[in-house]
């Protein structure tokens, strides 16, 4: 593949587009630079705590303007398998109030009983309790499948970081002494299927932009897209050769990104 085949670039958002509240120096300008040479972006974030309708508006905010319909997260690609696949299942939902509802939206129905529970599901809840936690392990017990929206250890905050899903998840996999039956977020390839389906483009014509190795390299690497690891958040340049897999470029941030079109 020459360079200049990429037609979508696929952003990974915090450490790699925005670092919290600030975004990475340069982005709004390469972004428009090559919007306006014809290249499609969208942004791919783990982060399920906010919808993608929020994380549009939150990147709207910072200065880039995009629309809702250039984000998913890994609540998006759980709530289309939901509307897909599983409309009229019983869920228990160790989650926040706007997966809850988006569940609910999705025609999914929202269960309190764990007896009587088809699939559980785990995401970031700041509102985390022990007797949640236990209805969900009591599902799984009984026969639930597992679902989470991403395995995200933590998530940064400014200058320190926060326990993420992964810390949650861990909670019940721990508990179930199993691991979970389906992972929605990088590197897990939902949201890239649903990029190339959102699009009707091929996976050779993408290429992932993000900041960590076994998330977003990794996640280009399962889905048979090209990758470009930016320096400006998770991984550093003597990281890289600690992996087994490397990303296809490496760029010191996403403000050089136009260096890999023509
Ligand atoms: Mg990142």
């Amino acid at each position: 593949m020459t360079k200049t085949s990429y037609k979508v670039i696929l952003a990974d958002l915090d450490g790699t587009v925005n670092r919290g509240e600030e975004l990475i120096p340069g982005v709004e300008a390469v972004y428009g630079d090559l919007h306006d040479r014809g290249i499609k972006w969208l942004f791919l974030s783990n982060n399920a705590a906010m919808s993608a309708t929020e994380l549009a508006l939150k990147l709207r905010r910072l200065g880039i303007n995009v629309s809702e319909h250039q984000v998913i997260n890994s609540a998006s690609a759980l709530i289309h398998t939901v509307e897909r696949n599983y409309i009229g299942k019983r869920f228990i939902v160790v989650g926040e109030s706007s997966l809850v509802e988006a569940i609910e939206h999705a025609r999914g129905t929202i269960s309190d009983d764990p007896a009587s529970v088809d699939i559980v599901v785990v995401a970031l809840d700041r509102t985390l309790t022990y007797e949640k936690l236990k209805r969900a392990h009591i599902a799984v017990q009984k026969g639930a499948l597992l679902w989470a929206t991403n395995l995200d250890a933590t998530f940064p905050v400014e200058g320190c970081f926060h326990p993420g899903a992964g810390s949650i998840v861990a909670a019940i996999t721990t508990a179930a002494g199993r691991p979970p039956d389906r992972v929605f977020g990088k590197p897990y390839p939902d949201m890239a299927l649903l990029a190339l389906e959102m699009l009707d483009i091929s996976a050779s014509s993408c290429l992932v932009v993000g900041d960590r190795m076994e998330t977003d390299i990794l996640f280009a690497r399962n889905a048979g897209m090209a990758s470009a690891l930016v320096l400006t958040g998770a991984t550093s340049r003597s990281d890289v050769a600690k992996y087994s897999y490397a990303p296809g470029h490496v760029i010191e941030s996403i403000a050089d990104i136009a260096e890999l079109f023509d």
